[in-house]
């Protein structure tokens, strides 16, 4: 299903033989708990004042972290046996038509094999997974993840940067947000979200193409612009650049701040993600 984001490969989020099938069609190891998507998500988890407050951002790309709702009948695949839950509201109109018409919420990480870029088009799930029905939602207009908060410990903290900067959440919150630590969140890897080829990071993409190509290197750029933009374009320029055959894909960081912090986290992870051949 297509949702502001990215598109999500959903399954009903009370059924655990269908949250396992998703689990085994992405490749994604157990210990990676998925997010619930509901257009209300008050019956899954138990909402604080914090929680109250970041729901004005919803519907829209925030995923906050709660103690789950025992008897909510959410299949325990869903987070891998924890006793919290990540959940939130898409602001796509299919997303939100499919999610009021359903009897029940739907568990839906991004619809692509574990590891790889996320896919921002119909066109890119079918190529991943041809066997599956896609409904088309166009082009994701904030095209990466959303920013997940996890509001289970005393003070908020970001556990993955994403569609909601995280000035925002500390506003409406009113409180400074803490740091977590790198392992904090199930499933943040330092390496994810990469392409086939090779990415490096520069400040001027161009020339250290030009001296790539001077080199014999199959060699590709991705330009800063506007982080919004930036964001939109990112995960479907990574895979024209593999298209191409390029064998190096030389990035400019986004600005700092708003969704240039997630569009420079999963740039990070992306180049994180290369090993040498052989
Ligand atoms: P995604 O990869 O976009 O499907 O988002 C799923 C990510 O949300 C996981 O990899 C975790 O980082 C985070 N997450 C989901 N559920 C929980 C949870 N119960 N506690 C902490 N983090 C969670
Ligand atoms: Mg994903």
């Amino acid at each position: 299903m297509p949702t502001e984001t990215v598109y999500g490969l959903a399954a009903n989020a009370l059924d655990g033989a269908a949250v396992a099938a998703v689990f085994a069609k992405k490749q994604r190891p157990a210990g990676h708990p998925l997010i619930l998507h509901a257009r209300d998500p008050r019956p899954f988890a138990r909402f604080d004042d914090r929680a109250e407050r970041l729901s004005a951002f919803w519907p829209g790309p925030l995923a906050l972290v709660l103690p789950v709702m025992r008897d909510s009948g959410v299949a325990s695949v869903v987070t891998g046996g924890r006793d919290t839950i990540a959940v939130r509201c898409p602001d796509h109109p299919v997303a939100l038509a499919l999610l009021e018409m359903l009897p029940f919420p739907l568990a839906a990480p991004s619809a692509n094999r574990f590891g790889e870029v996320s896919p921002t088009t119909a066109a890119h799930v079918m190529a991943a997974f041809p066997e599956l029905p896609v409904l088309d939602g166009g082009s994701c207009q904030v095209g990466v993840e959303s920013t997940i908060v996890d509001l289970t410990g005393p003070v908020a903290a970001i556990l993955r940067p994403g569609g909601i900067p995280g000035d925002a959440v500390a506003l409406a919150l009113g409180e400074e947000l803490g740091v977590a630590g790198q392992t904090a969140a199930p499933g943040t890897l330092p390496a994810h979200y990469a392409p086939r080829a090779r990415v490096v990071l520069a400040e001027d993409a161009a020339t250290a193409v030009v001296a790539l190509r001077k080199a014999g290197v199959r060699a590709s750029a991705i330009r800063r612009r506007p982080s919004p933009e930036y964001a939109r374009a990112l995960y479907a320029e990574l895979r024209e650049a593999d298209a191409t055959g390029a064998e190096v894909i030389v990035c400019e960081p986004a600005a700092i701040g708003g969704l240039g912090d997630a569009v420079n986290d999963r740039l990070r992870r992306a180049a994180a993600s290369w090993e040498p051949p052989g």
